[in-house]
């Protein structure tokens, strides 16, 4: 396959935006080479510039669990077009969609929407600290929240528990509030409660995280921190922005029976348009500007087009109950395929799913945190990445990326999926 067309276009777009992309992992800066820039995508496939089709296991990373330009939500957003893009003024539309999710979520009372996934994780973070009055928060190490202040926090030097800022441009006095823990370590949050007590406003976590790959949560992680919090009168959010009606119909708190405090989300809410939300009981909700003293807003929150989308999104997901386990199926048998080719050539991976979130490292131990991850080799991967687009597959083209698999994908594709792993394995 040639990406002449797509090379071409990189560099233009360099020349006008900062390295050439609106969201860093679109630049294929961890594997090298060159960008797909795509035309157009149906169902399972990316149709790219240079005329390549590829078939598509990062679903827009989550949203296009049914594949793309599904009809139901393309229908619904060209209708809802013709009336107005946009009113500054309340629509029908977000109470029904508001209704569909609060029935679909366990544990939730009321929704509020906003415009992205990291505009979700920032005001739960400041609704938390509201309602509890408290500063700091708990997050873990290589969980992503999106790009706001309070979560571009990597662990501290030395004695400190506290977090430094992972970027330029987020200040030490931020970072002091932001405490960190590795992903699965009950004790190492445990220490944090003791050393600041009466501090911790919450703990956001994705209760599976895929992020730094697919990591699930220990036997009795979540459990632990669900009762640290309530000990302490703590807050536990869950950011389900990648797992809310992508695990189960009710996201993570279904699956896993656990019950979060605020939830966010994100992604699949929008059904392929810049949507998030995040949610909770009453006594939480009602913290929250208009109605209480907590600031939010937004002038395209509850975007009618967004939510037109996302409701056509969750009716779809609501009315088919087999979807979840017809994804995990499919999920599964990719990774029998993945794991026979690679065991044939002997080459040391480990592969972690859950649902229809999977990822491969080439490392020969468990992959469980952020420091477990990124023990994989990046030779490997690269090889295997640059490799497998060769085929036209089009993978996360970071080690760190779990894949999202959509509804559209059929046996064939997942079945020529495991085949050009066959061609390129020796190449790994
Ligand atoms: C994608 C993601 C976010 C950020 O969402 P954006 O819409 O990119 O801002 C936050 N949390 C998790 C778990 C995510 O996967």
């Amino acid at each position: 396959m040639q990406y002449k067309r797509s090379s071409t276009l990189f560099k233009s777009a360099q020349a006008v935006i900062p390295g050439g992309v609106n969201s860093p992992v679109r630049a294929f800066k961890a594997v090298g080479g060159t960008p797909v820039f795509v035309e157009r995508a149906k169902g399972a496939y990316l149709y790219d510039v240079d005329g390549n089709k590829l078939i598509d296991y990062i679903s827009s990373w989550g949203p296009m669990i049914l594949g793309h330009a599904y009809d139901p939500v393309i229908n619904a957003v060209k209708s809802r077009a013709d009336l107005g893009t946009s009113f500054g003024m309340p629509t029908a539309l977000e109470t029904q969609i508001a209704e569909l999710a609060i029935d679909m979520v366990p544990n939730i009372d009321k929704i509020r929407f906003v415009n992205s996934g990291t505009e979700a994780c920032m005001s739960a973070v400041r609704l938390a600290r509201g309602v509890t009055k408290r500063e700091k928060i708990i997050k873990f190490t290589g969980c992503y929240h999106g790009h706001s202040d309070a979560f571009l926090i990597q662990a501290g030097s030395g004695a400190v528990t506290f977090g430094s800022p992972s970027s330029p441009g987020v200040t030490k006095g931020t970072a002091k509030d932001t405490l960190l823990a590795p992903y699965n370590n009950l004790e190492a949050v445990a220490k944090l409660f003791n050393e600041y007590p009466e501090e911790i406003a919450a703990i956001i976590i994705e209760p599976v995280a895929g992020n730094m790959g697919c990591i699930s949560p220990a036997y009795g992680f979540l459990e632990g921190l669900r009762s640290l919090c309530d000990q302490n009168n703590t807050l536990f959010i869950f950011d389900e922005v990648m797992t809310g009606f992508r695990l189960a119909k009710g996201g993570a708190q279904e699956l896993l029976g656990i019950k979060a405090d605020i939830v966010t989300f994100g992604k699949v809410l929008g059904g392929g348009l810049p949507v998030g939300a995040f949610a909770a009981k009453n006594e939480i909700m009602s913290h929250l500007a208009p109605e209480g003293p907590v600031y939010q807003a937004g002038t395209l929150s509850g975007n009618p087009l967004a939510m037109a989308a996302g409701f056509a999104m969750l009716t779809a997901l609501k009315e088919d109950a087999t979807i979840f386990d017809r994804l995990a199926t499919k999920t599964k048998y990719l990774h029998e395929g993945l794991t026979s080719v690679l065991e044939k050539e002997n080459i040391p991976h480990k592969i972690n799913r859950v649902g229809s979130m999977i990822s491969l490292h080439f490392t020969d131990k468990e992959v469980f945190d952020f420091e477990t991850a990124v023990k994989g080799n990046n030779q490997h991967f690269n090889n295997y990445f640059h490799g497998m687009l060769k085929e036209g597959i089009y993978l996360p083209p970071s080690a760190f990326e779990s894949y999202f698999l959509n509804d559209a994908l059929s046996i064939e594709d997942l079945d020529f999926t495991i085949e050009a792993l066959k061609k390129i394995v020796h190449k790994i």
